[in-house]
């Protein structure tokens, strides 16, 4: 299996498994696909940074024009180290403190409120000297996977677009100056049905915002995890969402900008796990294929039972058989089970693809094991972007007292 004509084996032999590699190839085309679709619109594009923060990464992006969308003062700080101009940058914090938003405000980022209080005390503090983003939350819920949708009536994001009178009420009274209107309604909504619904019930909202700057539309594209899943259309989200914005427009009086917020849609398909095989494992029940990795490394598969299509691209050639990939991970930490691969044997490579996106950023130190590596291939080339740790990175920050 190749990335820009390198092979991932030989990457794993160069670097070291486990390992995460990230194409540069796959993350422009991506970019390229969501801007052609957007053309007709002054489209800004937040690369949600959540899903994969390397500073290398970020510069990327960075390089390719995008803004960046931040969720913690730290990653805000990230993206400004990785070059991005503070008014490139929206901030998106869910029940930080307001001394964060403090923080944020003086970094000169564009700040996005999450609540009623947080936005009165941001009146109370800056009144209409620091514009700031409203986030709504539109109540929709748009099949996919429920444990990543954040819009419905139980979720902490967001202000209630039925609490839109309190909310002017907060404005007017703090003569609050709203420069854009925010809502995301989470990481899985797979039609462009329920955007535009969205869409509608936000732009019936900013009629009596009149002096935006642009809405943001978060993100919630549905990326494709094996052969055959639905995925969103994004030309034809383009087209209807283009329309339907441009028709907006027109009626509010002046030209808006649009933003979007993809992580995931820009690096999941760009990312592989590398990992290698310890053992192969015949119990009564199965084939388990017992790797270097585990839920310390990929939580995705035990966190949101999401799908990972695994390769052995050691023995692309061998028969295939079924097996469950487990990790070493002191608890069940399955990565894919009943699995056909091409015969799998010990010492043998595995590819877990769409490892881009909420991988290495969800990475932990569980059960004292280090974190992969981080290679980039860009413009061909193989690029250390993240060291191995070491004992080092284990005791970092642990005082150790004579007891
Ligand atoms: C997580 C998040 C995103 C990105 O979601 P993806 O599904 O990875 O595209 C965008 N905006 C906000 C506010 C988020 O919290």
């Amino acid at each position: 299996m190749n990335i820009q004509n390198l092979s991932l084996e030989a990457i794993a032999q160069q670097f070291g498994a486990p390992l995460y590699v990230y194409d540069t190839a796959k993350m422009q085309e991506k970019l390229t696909l969501l801007r052609e679709s957007f053309a007709g619109v002054p489209l800004k594009i937040k690369y949600a940074m959540k899903a994969l923060n390397n500073i290398s990464v970020l510069r990327f992006f960075k390089n390719q024009g995008t803004g960046a969308d931040c969720v913690s003062i730290q990653e805000v700080q990230l993206a400004l180290h990785a070059g991005f101009l503070p008014q490139e940058i929206i901030f998106t914090p869910n029940c930080v403190s307001f001394g964060e938003i403090q923080e944020a405000v003086q970094l000169g980022v564009v700040i996005n409120i999450d609540s009623i209080s947080m936005l009165e005390q941001f009146g109370h503090t800056y009144g209409s000297s620091v514009p700031c983003c409203v986030r709504l939350n539109p109540h929709l819920v748009g099949g996919g996977n429920s444990k990543i949708q954040v819009g419905h009536i139980d979720s902490k994001f967001g202000i209630s677009v039925l609490q839109t009178r309190h909310l002017h009420r907060v404005i007017q009274t703090n003569k609050i100056h709203v420069n854009g209107l925010h809502v995301h309604t989470g990481s899985d909504i797979l039609q462009p049905e329920v955007f535009l619904q969205g869409a509608e019930i936000i732009f019936d909202i900013a009629k009596d915002f009149p002096d935006l700057q642009f809405i943001d539309f978060g993100s919630g594209f549905k990326v494709g995890y094996k052969e055959g899943d639905v995925t969103t259309d994004i030309a034809e989200l383009g087209k209807k969402m283009t329309t339907a914005f441009q028709e907006f427009c027109q009626s509010y009086g002046r030209e808006l900008e649009i933003w979007f917020e993809p992580g995931k849609f820009l690096v999941s398909e760009a990312g592989y796990l590398l990992v290698r095989v310890n053992v192969v494992k015949q119990t009564p029940a199965s084939v388990f294929v017992g790797v270097d990795s585990g839920l310390n490394h990929l939580i995705r598969p035990m966190l949101y039972d999401a799908y990972h299509e695994i390769v052995n691209i050691s023995n692309p050639e061998g028969a295939q058989r079924i097996y469950s990939v487990v990790g070493y991970i002191c608890e069940t930490d399955t990565l894919g089970s009943d699995r056909k691969l091409n015969e799998v044997r010990e010492g043998d490579i595995l590819a877990i693809k769409n490892a881009g996106a909420y991988g290495f950023t969800m990475a932990s130190q569980y059960n004292a094991r280090f974190r992969p590596a981080e290679v980039l291939v860009h413009a061909g080339k193989a690029h250390l972007i993240r060291k191995h740790e070491t004992m080092e990175d284990i005791l970092r920050n642990q005082v150790e007292v004579q007891i």
